[in-house]
């Protein structure tokens, strides 16, 4: 019998319970016990729903307060010593390692938290060192599989796995995988606990067995899963998902386990090739419901893949589930109301994903007899295939007629520098990077408005004045460059899909990104299109009312990509150049309304990067591609800035280089110019603001330290190039702390161009006076002229 599988079910709950819970746990507003009875009840339906829908072996362990992969190191007793002997309470040190811990003569921050894999879930990162203890508290795993078990639901607990947790994690020197050796008796002790609570199956995540790994990496598999065999009487289910097994095929298929899953939504070509190196006792459980995106499985297609699979290894061999736990997908369809109908047939969430996966494993079981579920998905497909809301004649003509030189702007970088002098800025021009604060009268105008509460003219009258007052005070300190703060906008992704043609957006469709904090993104459904401007009315209106330069602020296309839940029917690279036309569109449109300057941001851009390095050239010739395509229409005059939100540049830095945008603002601050490095290696052509605020802290930072800041970058980077600004946008500070913050900023650029002018005076006097003469085009020369 092939039975049906799940790895793992989003713990939000279908309102954000947990969310709320949590929140007002950390606001002391309910105590540990309420905080875990809602976790409970969670857990409770969430298992039962699972039974409900006929989903054979359903997982516990997967729910967790804040990560899982915290709750791994904490079960393993990777606790940092900091954290150690300061709270009275576990729950407490548990949070404090996740968020942090300000209060009773205790400041202790965060431990590290980055992307899992290539999502947008983050985790937080493990931290060992050489001589890291582990030690086994079983307590919460061991619990959830008992309580399951007495409300009648026989689970499969789910841990990440040794060499994915080791891997996963950082030390400060030394190689993680010397730890193995101890890691792994600690998992053995594990096993043997969860054996004698009942189960039978325990699952291992090891999804690093879809990246690049070395022959260390290999045999340190083969080591920790010879000894974990050696536990009898519990059968292991190797979990991967999130791409092929590639290289890693042969270890992967090699270890002695009771089961394997493979992820076939992202690599279907690999199943032939597993099953052929797998032992034929061996489960083979394949995912072909994709728990990364919210469409309907085509499920003939999904049976015709499985009935391979039986061919392959008999039935009972097989096992049928999604391509990864359901963790990055909403909870369910019910409360989507508002969703046109047609277009919600299409869509299938994580409670609609275990009914597929059930129906599939049915289907293979009562041979020829297709359950219901079958005729509604045949259906979706083809009335989503033949939809006239999906295909656009006038995109697809578009696409189809791409020119190289669309893709170039009419000159180089030096060229261009030439023709934007005309923009008559000084050296160290300051800017931001275009929100400012979204103070609760924003966001309490937004809502009115939203509800009905507030008229159109109301809404843009109240925006009027929020512009103008912010463009004043970015003239009365100094700024050269102006925003107009993006008053407008509540996210920087769903602004514009809320006005670009192909896009949805649902009322509960939310999804974890990390501890309580969840994402709802957008749908791309059809060909992306822009129905009118989305930006020129605001822009314009905000630079009427300064002399100075006022800089138009879009997202770029793969951040619309990257932040939104995007078509299956077609590739990614094709949706973001439909995506890319319609931002260019957008840029002409604002450099014929006269604005000078263009910001596209795209601080996803780095995130899209794929698993594997191979496949690496292939992203970024699409994605920089596109950013080239929404940029390139315009003028040499016209300055292009683009902003990114991270600072590890070593890898990435050629592909921004050929993005080829006039200016590049990132973050460096809590770096401390670190990462100019990589810019001053490279030598990199064009213009960087580096960010000297570090806005993701309320700390208003001194004019000395931005100026000592600078001071560094001067040191890598050519002073003409480089620009002052914060980080990234103000919107979710205190006009408290902005205004003094930017004060001193715009004093720290003003301080540093005396300083470069004091310098280039020595050196102009040491030199011919002829030399001084035909620098008319030098900025260093229009600021000392000034
Ligand atoms: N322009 C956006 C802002 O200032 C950029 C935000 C971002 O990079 N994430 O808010
Ligand atoms: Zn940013």
């Amino acid at each position: 019998m092939t039975l049906s599988i799940n790895l793992g079910f989003p713990r939000i709950g279908a309102n954000r319970e947990l969310k709320a819970a949590q929140e007002s746990f950390w606001a002391g507003k309910i105590n540990e016990d309420q905080l875990q009875a809602v976790a409970e009840s969670l857990k409770l339906k969430h298992w039962k729903l699972q039974k409900e829908s006929g989903i054979n072996s359903i997982p516990s362990n997967d729910f967790t307060l804040y990560d899982h992969v915290l709750d791994t190191s904490v079960m393993f007793g990777a606790v940092p010593e900091r954290y150690k002997g300061k709270f009275d309470s576990h729950l407490s040190m548990y949070f404090a390692m996740a968020r942090g811990h300000q209060a009773d003569g205790v400041d202790i921050p965060a431990m590290e938290m980055t992307k899992w894999f290539d999502t947008n879930y983050h985790y937080i990162v493990p931290e060992f060192t050489p001589d890291t203890v582990f030690a086994l508290d079983s307590t919460k795993i061991v619990k959830e599989f008992l309580d399951a078990k007495a409300a009648g639901v026989m689970t499969r607990p789910v841990v990440l796995g040794p060499m994915s947790f080791l891997l996963l994690g950082k030390m400060q020197s030394g190689d993680v995988l010397t730890l193995l050796p101890s890691l792994i008796e600690v998992y053995a002790e594990l096993l043997t606990r969860l054996k004698e609570a009942g189960a039978d199956w325990v699952q291992l995540d090891e999804p690093i067995l879809v990246t690049d790994l070395d022959v260390d990496a290999h045999s340190a598999f083969k080591k920790a899963y010879d000894r974990l065999a050696e536990v009898e009487g519990v059968k292991i289910l190797l979990a991967t998902y999130f791409g092929a097994l590639g290289e890693n095929i042969r270890i992967a298929t090699s270890l002695p386990v009771a089961g394997l899953h493979i992820d076939l939504v992202r690599a279907p070509q690999q199943l032939e090739k597993v099953s052929a190196l797998l032992p034929d006792d061996v489960v083979l459980s394949v995912g072909v419901v994709n728990g990364r995106n919210v469409w309907r499985t085509d499920l003939h297609a999904a049976l015709k893949q499985i009935q391979k699979a039986v061919d392959l290894r008999g039935t009972d061999n097989v096992w049928v589930g999604p391509s990864c736990s359901l963790l990055h997908v909403p909870v369910g369809l019910s409360a989507e109301s508002e969703i046109d109908a047609e277009i919600k047939s299409w869509l299938a969430f994580a409670t609609e994903k275990l009914v597929e996966v059930s129906a599939l494993s049915k289907a293979c079981n009562e041979k020829g007899s297709l359950g219901p579920e079958f005729t509604e998905s045949k259906a979706a497909i083809a009335t989503r295939r033949a939809s006239s809301r999906v295909h656009n004649e006038a995109v697809s003509e578009r696409l189809s007629n791409v020119k190289p030189e669309m893709k170039s702007r009419q000159n180089g970088y030096a060229v261009r520098k030439e023709a934007q002098l005309a923009l008559g800025l000084p050296l160290f021009p300051t800017t931001t990077i275009g929100s400012f604060p979204q103070t609760k009268e924003v966001r309490a105008a937004r809502a009115e408005f939203k509800s009905g509460k507030r008229t159109q003219s109301e809404y843009d009258q109240f925006l009027k004045s929020e512009i103008e007052r912010t463009v004043s005070i970015q003239e009365q300190m100094g700024l050269d460059v102006l925003v107009h703060g993006e008053f407008e906008r509540n996210d920087m992704v769903e602004y514009f899909g809320e006005r670009l043609s192909g896009f949805v957006f649902t009322k509960n469709g939310w999804v974890q990104s990390y501890g309580s904090r969840c994402v709802k993104p957008p749908v791309i459904y059809g060909d992306v299109s822009r129905p009118q401007p989305m930006t020129v009315e605001w822009t314009s209106f905000a630079q009427s009312l300064t002399q100075k330069h006022m800089k138009g602020m879009l997202t770029g296309p793969v951040t619309i990509l990257q932040w939104s839940f995007v078509r299956d029917d077609q590739p990614r690279s094709r949706t973001c150049e439909q995506i890319a036309f319609a931002i260019r569109d957008e840029v002409s449109d604002l450099e014929a309304a006269g604005i000078r300057i263009i910001q596209i941001d795209e601080p996803a851009i780095r995130e899209g990067l794929p698993l594997r390095r191979e496949n690496w050239n292939e992203y970024h010739s699409w994605a920089i591609g596109a950013f080239r395509l929404a940029s390139s229409s315009v003028k040499d005059s016209t300055q292009i800035h683009t902003h990114m939100c991270y600072s590890e540049f070593n890898e990435v830095i050629e592909s921004v280089a050929a993005m080829d945008a006039d200016v590049v603002s990132m973050e460096t601050s809590r770096s401390d110019m670190e990462l100019l490095n990589a810019f001053a290696k490279f030598n990199y052509p064009n213009e960087v603001g580096p960010g000297v605020y570090d806005i993701h802290s309320p700390r208003i930072p001194t004019e000395e330290e931005m100026v000592d800041l600078l001071t560094k970058a001067v040191a890598v980077i050519p002073a003409e190039q480089i620009w002052v600004n914060p980080d990234c946008g103000l919107k979710t500070r205190r006009w408290e702390e902005v205004t003094p913050a930017l004060e001193a900023m715009v004093a720290a650029a003003v301080t540093v161009r005396r300083n470069m002018i004091d310098s280039s005076r020595k050196t102009i006097d040491a030199a011919s006076p002829t030399e001084t003469s035909n620098s008319a085009s030098d900025p260093v020369a229009q600021t000392l002229s000034a």
